[in-house]
């Protein structure tokens, strides 16, 4: 064919439901394009795209296709199984392959960045270091010296245990003292020997290792049960197969500390991938993965996207975690897209959890999933003593029952420490006037405004929006307006009144930004007396072995909610609290203070445990008709006025109109107004999963194409986490 041009298929990161057609130069080199990075013209910009399809296409085929800029990647950054497992999600989510191609990458490779270096760099002491040793100068520079000469140290290793080294590492080179060195990636060994497992964890960590193979095995342990040596095991086992690991953790669990275990344990490199590091190191943590150089990759959400080359393990810790579905963009569920992967790379995959989800559990009762139960905590540590604390009718200072403040003063005399959980940032959640009952809305959300800064700002926690406390009530211009309920803030204004001689730190978005930030805060506490008040951030991750005492406030809102998933969330979030107490060899108590004391949650929870709880769930979800007994997809919309949206969801359901599915709607959604927008939303619901996802093949594509679409900001949200 003389007269043929190329023409090829790119996937461009924009909420188009198909890729864009364009044409290839001669001079663009003509090795396979598939995964390759694209640089394309769009509008009267350019953007990187992904090329996914390409054709000989005689001359005049091509009509007004415009030219491709640039081949970005000789070789393709997408391929084997991560290539075919995202052009799986795309479908399976209904969301435009493009998007889902850029989601999976880090975001300097999205816009076309060169893929970084990764190897990896030592130093050591060079011939004339060794010479020159024993007549340097005393001080930090002569003990980075002393320390290199006993061998070569990898920067990783340094980075992590000699901070300030590369100032000593500078001054040394320039005198020719020491040398920068390539490594191989696999260096050290371990240095910290493994405990000997218990029983239940020798057979959990037999029964993962049994199988090289595609399996799933649901590691079920209660708190401080040592699932994290079973891991840490399986990973070894991994490793010395030659193959790579991945672990999954939360983000908050993702923490120096669990880092520094992980790399003293397993003795190779350990790379980190986590929103809080800087976007070099992210590219560099995939593009090591990619080339089979990262052998452990221990990353959050968006790690479920690393290329692995060598797979051999996928781990995914506290798999009930609500941090591993992303609620907007790209709306997929990390822990179930590394089982789709495992299952594409035939490999086995842990799912570890105290509490794990009801799907999961679901599936391991139908026998798709190894139950693997850890019943005890490893160790010395027992079980904390878990107390319902009835507040009805009781004094409250700042939320606090006396019960509890006696318990607190008593611990602290005792010379622990003490956790009081209250998951609500600021001082308080309302503003309220006294004399009229207005109360502070915010002016673009269905929602009061939090009181912030002791009681001198209005902050939004739906949209952002602020202002200040007004002097006077708005409404009557009485003086009456009062702070209502307990946020952390307040509850800290008065712990660090009444415990004056003790450190009260409050550990929430709020106060701490950084995850290091955090880890000073508690290291600066170390094992002394003191108080701890935090949200969500404090339920998992940070060793707190001198905690005695955790008192758990301000639940009861969450035994009322509407979403079908709060008494499973609540019902985590309680267990996994109370599992920060008494974690080595102090006995632990758990305080939970409630106005409904009998409340069927509380009770089943507290007297039969999480087990038996899910199972009385996962009865009720099943005559309900909830999942994991049908499976869901929500269609949202929103815009500044009510009718388009009414519009846009009415003809969408015209078109769903389909024996295999129920369709509910549109509803307005719990928050009917956010940020200015009107937000509605339909459901569509089946027993089946398949037969969800056949309507939805032909119905996504007919969205696109209405024309009410085009007045409304929508989303299809495959498997929602909630109906919000
Ligand atoms: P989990 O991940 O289930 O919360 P970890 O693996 O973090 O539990 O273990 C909890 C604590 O018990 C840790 O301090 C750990 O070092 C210790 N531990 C775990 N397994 C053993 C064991 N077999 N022998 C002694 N200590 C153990
Ligand atoms: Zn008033
Ligand atoms: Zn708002």
């Amino acid at each position: 064919m003389p007269d043929a041009v190329r023409r090829v298929a790119v996937a461009l990161p924009r909420p188009l439901p198909t890729p864009f057609d364009y044409c290839l130069d001669a001079n663009v080199a003509a090795s396979p394009l598939r995964g390759c990075r694209l640089r394309v013209p769009l509008g009267r910009g350019e953007t990187v795209g992904i090329a996914v399809d390409e054709a000989q296409v005689p001359q005049g085929d091509t009509g007004a296709l415009k030219s491709v800029l640039e081949r970005i990647d000789a070789v393709p950054i997408l391929q084997g199984e991560l290539w075919s497992s995202l052009v799986w999600l795309a479908r399976y989510l209904h969301a435009p392959v493009g998007e889902v191609l850029a989601t999976a990458l880090p975001a300097s490779l999205r816009q076309g960045a060169a893929l970084p270096e990764t190897q990896a760099h030592g130093w050591r002491l060079s011939e004339a270091g060794h010479t020159a040793l024993a007549g340097l100068r005393a001080g930090a520079p002569r003990r980075f010296a002393e320390l290199l000469a006993t061998r070569e140290h990898s920067e990783e290793d340094l980075d992590a245990r000699h901070p300030g080294w590369r100032a000593h590492a500078r001054s040394l080179a320039k005198r020719d003292l020491v040398e920068r060195i390539k490594i191989d990636a696999v260096v050290a060994a371990p240095t910290v020997p493994p405990p000997v497992l218990n029983d239940e964890q020798r057979a959990a960590a037999d029964a993962i290792a049994s199988n090289e193979s595609f399996s799933v095995a649901l590691l079920d342990g209660v708190t401080g049960s040592g699932k994290t040596e079973v891991y840490l095991d399986a990973i070894a086992r991994t490793l010395a197969r030659g193959r790579q690991a991945l672990v999954l953790v939360p983000e908050i669990g993702l923490t120096p500390q669990m880092l520094e275990r992980f790399r003293t344990r397993l003795g190779v490199p350990i790379h980190a991938l986590h929103s809080g590091l800087p976007e070099g190191e992210r590219a560099r943590s995939w593009t090591a993965a990619l080339r089979g150089q990262a052998r452990v990759i221990v990353g959050t959400r968006s790690a479920a996207f690393v290329p692995l080359p060598e797979a051999g393990l996928i781990v995914v810790d506290e798999e009930h975690d609500g941090s591993y579905k992303q609620f907007d963009g790209i709306r997929y569920h990390a822990r179930d897209f590394a089982i789709v992967r495992a299952k594409a790379l035939g490999i086995p995959i842990v799912l570890g959890s105290a509490t794990p989800s009801l799907e999961s559990l679901h599936n391991a009762q139908a026998g798709r999933y190894a139950h693997l139960r850890l019943h005890r905590r490893a160790g010395s540590a027992h079980p904390p003593q878990v107390r319902v604390i009835d507040v009805r009718k009781r004094p409250l200072q700042a939320g606090l029952g006396p019960e509890a403040v006696a318990a607190i003063e008593s611990t602290l005399a005792a010379g622990g420490q003490v956790l009081v959980f209250r998951n609500r940032r600021g001082y308080a959640p309302v503003l309220l006037c006294h004399d009229c009952g207005w109360s502070a809305q915010c002016r673009h959300c269905d929602s009061p405004m939090t009181v912030h800064g002791a009681g001198r700002r209005l902050i939004c926690h739906h949209c952002g929006a602020q202002r200040p406390v007004p002097p006077a009530c708005p409404q009557c211009a009485g003086l009456a307006l009062q702070p209502q309920g307990n946020g952390t803030e307040r509850i800290e204004e008065f712990l660090s009144q009444y415990f004056a001689n003790v450190p009260v730190l409050r550990i929430d978005r709020g106060s701490t930004q950084a995850r290091d930030g955090l880890q000073k805060h508690l290291d600066a506490l170390g094992t002394h007396p003191g108080i701890l008040i935090g949200t969500q951030m404090l339920a998992k991750g940070h060793d707190l072995p001198n905690l005695t005492l955790v008192v758990v406030v301000g639940i009861d809102e969450g035994l009322f909610s509407a979403d079908f998933r709060a008494g499973e969330k609540l019902a985590q979030l309680l267990v996994q609290v109370a599992g920060r107490a008494g974690r080595a060899d102090k006995p632990g108590a758990v305080l939970l203070q409630t106005h409904h004391p009998d409340h069927p949650l509380l009770q089943t929870l507290v007297t039969q445990g999480y087990h038996a709880f899910a199972d009385g769930e996962l009865a009720e979800r099943e005559a309900a008709g909830f999942p994991p007994f049908a499976h869901m997809a929500l269609l949202r919309a929103e815009a500044k006025h009510g009718d388009p949206v009414m519009h846009f969801l009415q003809a969408a359901k015209r078109h769903a109109a389909d024996v295999a599915i129920e369709v509910h709607g549109p509803l307005a959604a719990p928050m009917p107004r956010r940020a200015g927008y009107q937000r509605m939303q339909l459901i569509l619901s089946s027993p089946s999963r398949a037969a969800l996802q056949s309507v939805l093949d032909a119905w996504v594509p007919l969205l696109y194409a209405m024309p009410e679409a085009r007045r409304v900001r929508w989303s299809l949200d495959v498997d929602p986490a909630d109906l919000y």
